[in-house]
């Protein structure tokens, strides 16, 4: 049986294309607005159901609101299919990354080099890579994940098995 794994996403300019406003969340072109078109979102959903299918939890670790990235995805149907409850927004918690998926890491009982973590911000970055030994790290650059972090995540995956 494989290990359990973790895949650690921010929301702003990761796994949205935008610093996404609780206005901006609503309505029904969210998939251009928020997400950066059709083949972005196609990309992103390939990327996750095969992160999934792989036995990885999949989870989301944000400063914007949880109430606002629940919103974002709805027309998606993100949360029900890829992420369960493990949304957490600042509402839960505002403490710094590093000890949020510490956290999470213990509750999963999931091991530090058996998560791989997902951010823009450099800051956020460092947190992890300074605080949670061993886990892997991606920093996204540009308007969210791309094809490049895509290959990133499959070569993290890769190495893990
Ligand atoms: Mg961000």
């Amino acid at each position: 049986m494989s290990k359990p794994e973790l895949v650690v996403f921010d929301f702003d300019l990761t796994l949205a294309s935008m610093n996404v406003g609780y206005f901006d969340a609503g309505g029904s072109n969210v998939v251009d607005r928020c997400f950066g078109g059709k083949e972005r979102v196609a990309m992103l959903e390939n990327m996750l159901q095969s992160v999934k299918d792989r036995g990885c939890t999949l989870a989301v670790v944000s400063q914007n609101s949880k109430a606002t990235i629940k919103k974002c995805m709805q027309s998606l149907r993100w949360t029900e299919r890829f992420f369960g409850g493990l949304i957490i927004g600042w509402e839960d918690s505002e403490e710094k990354k590093s000890t949020i998926v510490t956290n999470l890491l213990k509750e999963l009982g999931i091991a530090p080099e058996d998560m791989l973590f997902l951010d823009d911000m450099p800051s956020n970055i460092r947190d992890v890579r300074a605080n949670v030994a061993g886990s892997g790290t991606i920093l996204v650059q540009g308007k969210g994940i791309m094809a490049a972090d895509v290959e990133s995540i499959k070569t993290w995956c890769n190495r893990q098995s």
